[in-house]
């Protein structure tokens, strides 16, 4: 049993506080290579901003999850040395769907955890959740739930149908699984096809997908029923077209992938959404930099030398994403 106060990390009772009163959110960015922690940690420590790391069951399975946990103890001392004298560091699980599961998290060093009863009927995902509040609150490790069903894909988590949160069910789950957060379903969506044409409009100058608006009717619907309650995006990627670009003329093949705009996301993160959860972004940025090398020096073989620039866009991606559409810079000093 290890707990993370003695890994130098956070949980995310305070962090989320701090964004609610603040207008803000914090961005949790995914991670499962050294060169993505690496990028995280650098562009937070130079921006101050807290975060949480998130790591997936597919993470946990590719990396090991005793390397991933040593990782994000060495994210600490790096980020000290980097000069962020009170980094506010969360390692969170993304996705756990059996109580074991999170359960092991805990006791292994997380510092926070979702449990996703959202595919399952509705009391069913109370009492699951409550069964892992009550196991984590021992341990001051903070829970995030699910209500309502996100389309897309991401790692193993696959559903064809989405569905919006109900705000009438808001209060009622919160109340008895005792959750610290809440994912709420607005019509984002996993990975990096959002959204299908046909549920776009296309750009008639660019040929560009034009995704359909977030629904916010609902995000306020859900605002009032708990106000000052912490609200998760999960799928908030926006997809930045100049990457599928490079991607596209460099080898790659992502016709039409689309994202959610970053101004509703900004919008978004001004309200009850204090976090946010980009991952196919920084898959973006890291493909995107190494077909643009590969293509560009084929005779290329040390992966520094195409790892390296992909560490540097994504650390300028992690940035924008800070600064420009989350606004959490400057409030971990
Ligand atoms: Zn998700």
């Amino acid at each position: 049993m290890v707990n993370y106060k003695d890994l130098g990390l956070v949980n995310t009772r305070e962090m989320f506080a701090k964004a609610v009163d603040g207008g803000y959110a914090i961005p949790a960015f995914n991670f499962n290579n050294m060169e993505q922690l690496q990028a995280i940690i650098k562009a937070c420590a130079e921006t101050k901003s807290p975060v949480i790391l998130q790591v997936s069951s597919g993470a946990r399975k590719y990396a090991n999850q005793t390397l991933l946990r040593y990782m994000a103890e060495g994210a600490v001392a790096y980020a000290k040395e980097l000069g962020w004298e009170h980094p506010q560091i969360c390692l969170h699980l993304d996705h756990g769907d059996t109580f074991e599961l999170c359960k092991s998290c805990v006791d292994f060093g997380f510092s926070s955890v979702m449990i996703d009863g959202s595919s399952l009927p509705y009391e069913e995902n109370i009492a699951l959740t409550k069964k892992v509040v009550e196991y984590a609150h021992q341990f001051d490790v903070t829970v995030e739930a699910e209500l309502g069903v996100l389309a897309g894909v991401e790692d193993d988590v696959v559903a064809e149908e989405s569905h919006y949160t109900k705000p009438e069910e808001v209060i009622d789950f919160a109340t008895r699984s005792g959750c610290d957060s809440l994912a709420i379903s607005i019509g984002t969506s996993h990975g990096a096809y959002k959204f299908k044409p046909e549920q776009c409009t296309r750009d008639p100058q660019t040929g560009r997908l034009v995704p359909p608006p977030l629904a916010f009717d609902v995000l306020a619907e859900i605002e009032k029923k708990l106000p000052g309650f912490p609200i998760v995006l999960h799928g908030s990627s926006s997809v930045p077209q100049e990457y599928v670009d490079i991607i596209n003329a460099n080898g790659g093949n992502m016709p039409d992938a689309v994202g959610v705009p970053e101004d509703q996301l900004r919008k978004a993160a001004k309200s009850a959404v204090c976090k946010i959860n980009i991952d196919s972004d920084s898959r973006l940025a890291f493909t995107a930099a190494v077909r643009k090398v590969l293509a560009e020096k084929p005779g290329e073989f040390d992966p520094r030398k195409y790892c390296g620039p992909a560490r540097d866009e994504m650390v300028k991606l992690y940035k924008h994403k800070i600064i420009e559409v989350l606004g959490s810079d400057g409030k971990a000093e």
